[in-house]
């Protein structure tokens, strides 16, 4: 499971829409091995998610996982979840704001608004259909790296570009509030 290069912002492929597969491609020894190296890459780079396009392949996947992440040490878990072909729409007109930060988009975050709760339909790596309903801090994760896959980077959807930060500048300026927010959502929403 070879780790693949994660393209930084200003590549291309992060500005295309990923095309969606059919369940041939999908079953092929050649994207079952390419699913393996995005999961060892996610986790290899401490990533809450990463998108084909971030690794400079343009087909509709996405991985998702978050254990004890020194990140993020604040997410609620979410096992391994590979997303073929996703969509997503919102439930709700409800947001919160995320302080976001991404592989591609190396040492910078900033406040986005998400939606607090999701659908998302997507096959599983083995091709059965995934319909799940997301809500709090998890929902916004998974918007991420939803968008990711139509070209959008969290830098797009950042209002007010006051809010981008170093990580460094975060931790010491804005964890703090961000955090009790965050507790106040997981509370809310749970994991
Ligand atoms: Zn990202």
């Amino acid at each position: 499971m070879p780790i693949r290069t994660i393209a930084p912002i200003g590549e291309p492929i992060l500005r295309q829409a990923a095309r969606s597969i059919d369940r041939d491609e999908l079953a092929s020894s050649e994207t079952q091995a390419f699913i393996d190296d995005l999961v060892a890459t996610m986790r290899h780079a401490k990533g809450a998610g990463l998108a084909a396009t971030q690794v400079y392949d343009d087909r509709r996947i996405c991985a998702i996982e978050v254990g004890d992440n020194p990140r993020y040490p604040y997410k609620p878990k979410i096992p391994l979840t590979v997303l073929v072909n996703p969509t997503i729409t919102a439930i709700t007109d409800e947001t919160f704001a995320n302080y976001e930060g991404c592989l591609s988009v190396p040492d910078l975050r900033g406040l986005v608004h998400r939606a607090v709760g999701v659908r998302v339909e997507a096959w599983d790596r083995h091709g059965e259909p995934i319909e799940e309903e997301i809500w709090g801090l998890s929902a916004g994760t998974y918007q991420h790296e939803v968008d990711h896959l139509d070209g959008v980077l969290f830098v797009d959807r950042v209002e007010d570009p006051k809010t981008l930060c170093t990580w460094e500048a975060f931790e010491r300026h804005h964890k703090g509030p961000f955090v009790a927010r965050v507790e106040a959502l997981v509370k809310r929403f749970g994991g």
